[in-house]
């Protein structure tokens, strides 16, 4: 059949060498359609802006476009690959239940900054806040704020600070991550009514035969903005990562960074370091400072297991 102009779309879906694509501008504007990528394409990953031809059936994307972030994740035989373009929101989710760990929280901060992708971090589940818990939250997210982290907090149970989380949604694409049990499906349900999203139908390791597809979708918020979804992206920052990454990904570490007297620091018991002398003078927390010495060390473990099992 024949194909129409070149127009301008976005990735929506992909699967190998086809992708689903929306036009984003023009007459065509919110349609949709299967494509192929034209031969000499690099492979597309949800998120990408592309130019492609519709056709009568299938369209055909004839040009990628430059991408303003990338989330990437180790194959099996230890290669990064794509596998989502274009986010620039990371929503960090936790609540009163499951007690956060902070070192997790940290994790997915590092893996934020080093995609160069805007965190936020997210306080869910608020109506579970109780004289029990209520000090050692505030404390936690008080924390983060001093960095420079942005704080949200709300209830998809009691419909509370929705609106403001919706409004910061608009004009990006976001990524929802966090624990298990913090709630991120009930919120993307709540923030995308009426859209089957097949949450979970990964983590629910019960419903075997169930349509188990790990390709990242994208989304379109009603009042503005977009989600890219899949169970695997809301656990990226748990894939792979070096020291020295791990060391950049401490926003507040780096005015210290390149200070120590030994070159090789590792920032624990070593004398002259730049960073322990930053945690004596307050300019670096207690808790961050364990949790980069956790982190690092979990890193090491990691390693040798790779070692070990090569
Ligand atoms: P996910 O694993 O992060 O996707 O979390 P889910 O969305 O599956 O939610 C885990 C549990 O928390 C479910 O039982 C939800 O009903 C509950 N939940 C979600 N949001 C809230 C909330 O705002 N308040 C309370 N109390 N429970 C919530
Ligand atoms: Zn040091």
């Amino acid at each position: 059949g024949e194909l129409g102009p070149e127009i301008r779309g976005r990735v929506i879906a992909h699967y190998g060498r086809q992708v689903d694509v929306e036009a984003v501008d023009g007459e065509m504007q919110g349609q949709q359609m299967r494509c192929y990528l034209r031969a000499n394409l690099e492979p597309l990953v949800t998120g990408d802006d592309v130019i492609w031809r519709p056709g009568p059936d299938e369209g055909v994307v004839v040009a990628n476009m430059p991408r303003s972030s990338v989330l990437k994740r180790p194959t099996p035989h230890g290669e990064l690959k794509a596998v989502a373009a274009n986010i620039d929101l990371i929503i960090i989710t936790i609540a009163p239940e499951p007690t956060p760990y902070a070192n997790l929280i940290d994790r997915y901060l590092v893996a934020a900054e080093l995609s160069d992708i805007r965190p936020i971090l997210l306080l869910n589940k608020t109506d579970l806040i109780s004289d029990s818990n209520r000090s050692a939250l505030e404390s936690l997210l008080q924390r983060y704020e001093q960095i420079g982290y942005q704080v949200m907090r709300a209830s998809t149970k009691a419909d509370h600070g929705l609106d403001l989380l919706i409004d910061s949604l608009k004009g990006h694409i976001s990524v929802f991550v966090g624990q298990s049990g913090v709630g991120k499906s009930s919120l993307i349900n709540k923030l995308l009514p009426g859209v089957d999203l097949r949450v979970g139908a990964l983590s629910e390791g019960t419903r075997k035969g169930t349509h188990t597809t790990t390709t990242a979708r994208l989304f379109h918020f009603p009042s503005g903005g977009d989600l890219i979804d899949s169970p695997g992206i809301r656990e990226f920052a748990l894939w792979h990562l070096s020291p020295d990454e791990l060391l950049e990904g401490f926003a507040e570490f780096r005015p210290f960074l390149g200070h120590c007297r030994f070159r090789d620091c590792r920032h624990d018991r070593e004398p002259g370091c730049a960073l322990r002398k930053a945690l004596e003078e307050g300019a670096i927390s207690q808790p961050r400072m364990l949790s980069y010495q956790q982190i690092l060390n979990s890193l090491d473990e990691e390693a040798q297991l790779r070692l070990e099992t090569e």
